[in-house]
Parts: C-alpha cells; structure tokens; sequence
C-alpha cells in the first residue's frame, strides 16, 4: 500500500456483534463496502501494538476498495507512563526439521510504542498511545490533517492560472514539514496529532460523505471540476472510458505521481476540451482540478483499435470475468472487449490485459513470497486453531535474516472438522505454476457427503523423502494424532521412504498405506502399453471379493502372462479392494487431491488464492 489511507475510527462506544460481523452500536452506522460479490464482513482485528496496525493495513491493502479503514474504537483508560521506542516485534522463524517443530509466533507485550525496521514493507508509524481517536492516519512519510483545518486551503497544487507551469509547486518544503510533525516517527508522548483532533468533523461525516468520496461515477456522465477518485490509476481508468465510450481520443500531456493532464488529439484543431487532476493534499484523493467540456469532437469509428484501449484498461474491464473463471480464453476475452465497446483489439493485448488482471486478483509471485509471512499471520488471527509451520536457513553474514525454504499450514477449522471425518488422508504433490520452482503438497479427506475436505498444505522446494516427511511428520504432531488413519497416495519413493520411517509416525498401527488404484494402473501401462490390460488392472484392484480379484487377474495372466510379473513387487493388501481389510471405506483413488491440483493449475500467481479459497 502506497499513498495515503483514510482511517475513519469511530469511538465512545461498544463494539457488538450483527448480520455483518463486527459493527458499532453507535451512529454513524457503518455501510459495508461493495467487493463485486456481495457485502464485506468484519471481523474484529485487536489493535494492540504496531504489529496489528501493520496488519490492518495490509488486510485493507489486499480488498477492495483500498485505502479506507473503519477502525471501532473501545476505548479505556490506561497509565501512561514514557518507554524508550527501541522494542521491536519481530517475527520468530525458526528452522525445523522431523525432530523439531516450532509453530510460528508472535510475541505481544504492552508497549506503547514500538519502532519496525523491515525492510519487505512500509514503515508504518503510527503512535497508538493512550486513546486511538484519529480520523486520518497515514503510510510512509505523509500527515495530510492537521488539526482544526478542514477546508480545501491546503493544496498540493495551486490551481487556476491556466499554465501547465504548475509543476513548481513547494513540494519539498511540504514534505520537511510533515517529516517534523512525526518527529521522525517515534514518540514519546502522543503526538499533537491524536490529542487535539477535531470531534465535530469526525461526527460530521456521514454516509453521503462515503459513496461521494469512492467516486460512484458513471462513464455515461459528463465529468466535472471536483469530481474525486481514490487514486491516479481510478481517475486515468474513468477518464479513458469516458473517451472510448464516446469513441473520442486524448493525449497525455503531463503525468506525474500526483498530477495528471489531457486534452484532445484534435486540440490542433481547435478544440478545447482539456482536463486536469491531482492529488489534493487536504483529503488524499484525486481531484479534477480543472475542466473544459463536455467533449463534443467526432471521430472516425475505427473497429481496430482505439489509443486508450490498452492493456490495462482492458485489465480491469475484465477483472471479474477472469477473477470468477481464471480459465477464461483469450478469444472469449476478445469477444467480451468486442461486444462491450466495438474495438477489434490484437490477441496480444488481451493476453497482456488477462496477465494484468490476474496480478490485480492474485498479486505476483515476488509480492506473494514476500507478504506470505503477514498473510499466514492474518489467517491465524482469523482463523483460531490455524497451525502455520516455516522451515528456513539462516544467510550467512547477514545478521540473523532467513531464506524462506518451506511453508506448512492447516487452517483451524479443517483441523477441528476432521475430527469428524472418516479416517482417510489423501496425500498428493503438483507442480506449482510461475516463476519460482516449487512444489505444493496437499492433503484431504472426504467428508460425510463424499465431498472433498480440505486438511492441509505446504510449499516445498521438491517431492523428496526429506520433503514428505517434514510434510506427514508435521502433520501427524500438529494436525491429528487419531490412529488407524488410512493414506491413500501414489508409489512416490518420497512417500514411501516417509512412511517407512516409524519417526514420521505413519506407520502401522498408526496408520495404513495404500495406494491410488488409478495411479498403480497407469504405472502399469506406463510399461505395457495396452489399454484392455490396464482396464483389467483397474477392474481388478476394484473388486470387493477375493474370488472375483482372482478371476480378473486369471483373465490377465491369459492375455498377458508375463505381466504378472509386475505385480510381485506389489502388495497385494495395498492396492485392491477385496484384500484392503475394510481401511479404505472404500475409497480407491486420490483423484479427489487432484480435483485441487486442477483448480489450482495455471493460476500463475495464486499463493494469496490458496489461502483464502
Ligand atoms: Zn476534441
């Protein structure tokens, strides 16, 4: 998260349970945010520390729409006495092996303040001493709100004269005089900031305030000075609409981080439609500043192209579509640009655009590695029970950091739920797709109603019997310790080293291995090629009696003598039904894992999805 966030903290009362999850007893009430699929809930997030500040940020960063945080304040009295700012919480990640386990954790004490040097995020610092009551708190190196002002005054850009000279603005006298307002970032008392801000304006804003302020702005609208948008990209996304939708063409004639100017292509031409936004520094959004219109040329309908159809704008028009069916083709993307504005746009774009969507939904692989210890924190704190497992090794000489080598984690509700399933693990590996090689292990059961349950993951760097065993061994010391459990898999020799070795604890009686039978039948034809033989194979391992195993596998040996020379090395026990002794309730394959291994299959940059689907 970049910029500014707008903090809304609602105080003087009681938090309290309703339809939506956590809300306020108390006016204004709360709207829960449109997300494109129905309502936001809330959960309720303690603020104790600047740890859970960062996290509230990063939960905002993550859903839309970004940058606005209700925080529900109960507030209560506390001694206050100054600490020195030197604490710091850092997230203890300790190497693990089969012989030692450590569940990652966060260590909390009541401190009032607490100074974060990381450097795979923003600093965040944000004086949570004493009472939280704060309209606005910011990110990075800016304070927008100060107290008692509440006019537009305040600006980053000076506006009205007409020149694009604006770009002399007092930029770098505004950013010394916010770096001094936060006194570098740490306090010993509360900063002014937080004891005198304005009540009456916090209890001012209303509802209307909100939706104006996210910038609910129809492309079949004329745009106008005032009109705000949350950031540059919304503002640019609104504004090339508009151009496309009346099949008219602009050019970009400045464009910083916090100002943004257009006009016409036909501007040579006489024609006055120009528009002009920044950021205003008094309320954080993008404003147009300045605007000529309404925007009255006529082009030419081309059906090929138009110049603000690009990639990104195509990105977030098909967003949802890619968001609700990852798997969607390029040409059924083609076809929805096409119906939606008329444009013949190249198959090269449109790949570029899903490539962008998908980053917008999924986030990228760099940004996934490096949030994933914040997310397994996030998931923890909302899912009580959660286990999170990290293996690292230490960098040499590089002052305690760690490499991130694997990751285990089994959300809180599937390890209680499996309580109550049959006693059956599906173990099962597959590749994960992207940039970074690596491994997921997935392990399922199956519920009362045959459905897949979910029961735990890991990212690994391969299938080894190293691997595997950290996986089941974790597995069985942190997820369940029921015995008897049956474990379907494939004849991986990472697997069946792991199980062989009695310290994993997967052994008999503990548990019972055996074998996908859709897996043994394909091994089976990986070396005799013959359809009608492997059928009998499956047909074989299928069977509930012995004296019709034996029967199929009578009919093998007539069509195929020697391909029963194949199956000594099997155990019988392990792979048919008939001789199985009742562990596998039946239940023959592990392409229930694999039902996951599909869904998650070309999701290129999903680390973030696998943990919230
Ligand atoms: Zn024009």
């Amino acid at each position: 998260m970049d910029g500014y966030t707008t903090v809304l903290c609602y105080t003087r009362s009681e938090i309290i349970d309703c339809e939506f999850g956590v809300s306020y007893n108390r006016p204004p009430d709360k709207v829960p945010f449109p997300n494109g699929n129905g309502t936001v809930n809330y959960v309720p997030l303690p603020i104790r520390d600047d740890g859970d500040v960062r996290i509230m940020f990063t939960v905002v960063a993550q859903s839309p729409p970004p940058n606005t945080i209700e925080m529900y304040c109960q507030t209560s009295s506390i001694d206050y006495h100054p600490v020195p700012s030197s604490f710091t919480t850092p997230l203890h990640i300790e190497s693990l092996g089969p012989s030692q386990h450590m569940v990652e954790n966060n260590t909390y004490s009541p401190k009032y303040m607490q100074s974060y040097d990381n450097d795979m995020e923003p600093t965040v610092r944000v004086d949570m001493a004493g009472v939280t009551e704060s309209i606005v708190m910011t990110v990075g190196n800016y304070v927008d709100i100060l107290p008692g002002i509440d006019d537009d005054n305040v600006e980053l850009f000076d506006e009205d004269d007409g020149n694009e000279d604006i770009m002399d603005m007092e930029d770098n006298e505004n950013t010394e005089n916010d770096a001094s307002l936060l006194g570098g970032g740490e306090h010993d008392v509360p900063s002014p900031i937080f004891r005198e801000l304005n009540w009456d304006v916090i209890n001012s804003i209303t509802d209307k305030d909100l939706i104006a302020r996210t910038g609910l702005w129809n492309e079949s609208d004329e745009l106008f000075k005032g009109l705000r948008f949350e950031s540059k990209v919304d503002l640019q996304y609104a504004v090339k609409r508009y151009s496309i939708c009346r099949n008219q063409h602009l050019i970009v004639i400045e464009s910083e981080p916090d100002f943004w100017v257009v006009k016409c292509k036909k501007w040579s031409e006489g024609c006055n439609w120009r528009l002009r936004a920044c950021r205003r520094k008094c309320h954080g959004l993008f404003e147009i500043t300045k605007y000529i219109g309404p925007h009255t040329c006529v082009y030419p309908k081309l059906s090929q192209d138009h110049s603000q159809l690009d990639s990104t704008f195509i990105a977030r028009e098909v967003q949802n579509v890619v968001q609700s069916d990852h798997t969607i083709s390029i040409a059924a993307l083609h076809q929805i640009v096409k119906d939606k504005f008329g444009y013949n746009v190249h198959y090269k774009r449109i790949w570029e655009a899903k490539r962008k969507a998908m980053i917008r939904i999924f986030g990228d692989w760099d940004e996934s590695y490096q949030t994933l210890p914040r997310w397994m924190n996030i998931i923890k704190l909302t899912n009580p029970g959660t286990k999170v497992v990290w293996k690292t090794s230490l960098l040499a000489g590089c002052n305690g950091n760690v490499r991130f080598m694997r990751v285990f984690w089994a959300f809180g509700a599937c390890v209680e739920g499996f309580k109550h399933c049959r006693p059956i693990i599906q173990i099962d590996g597959t590749f994960l797709y992207g940039k970074y090689i690596g491994k997921l292990l997935i392990a399922t059961s199956i519920d009362a109603n045959g459905h897949i349950f979910p029961l735990a993951f890991a990212i690994v760097e391969e299938e080894s019997s190293d691997s595997w065993s950290w996986f089941l061994y974790i597995l069985r010391t942190q997820v369940t310790q029921r015995e008897g459990i049956c474990l379907i898999s494939d004849r991986h020799a990472g697997i069946q080293a792991a199980i062989r070795d009695p310290s994993v604890g997967w052994s008999p009686p503990y548990a019972h291995h055996r074998y996908c039978l859709r897996h043994v039948a394909s091994n089976f034809n990986d070396k005799y090629r013959n359809k009608m033989l492997k059928d009998l194979v499956y047909r074989a391992g299928s069977q509930h009696q012995p004296r019709k195993y034996e029967a199929c596998m009578t009919e093998l040996k007539q069509l195929d003598e020697k391909c029963l020379e194949w199956f000594n090395r099997l155990d019988t026990k392990k792979w048919t039904l008939a001789h199985d002794g009742g562990h596998r309730y039946g239940w023959m394959t592990t392409n229930i894992a694999e039902c996951i291994n599909g869904v998650l299959k070309g999701l290129e940059c999903c680390l973030s999805l696998l943990l919230f689907d």
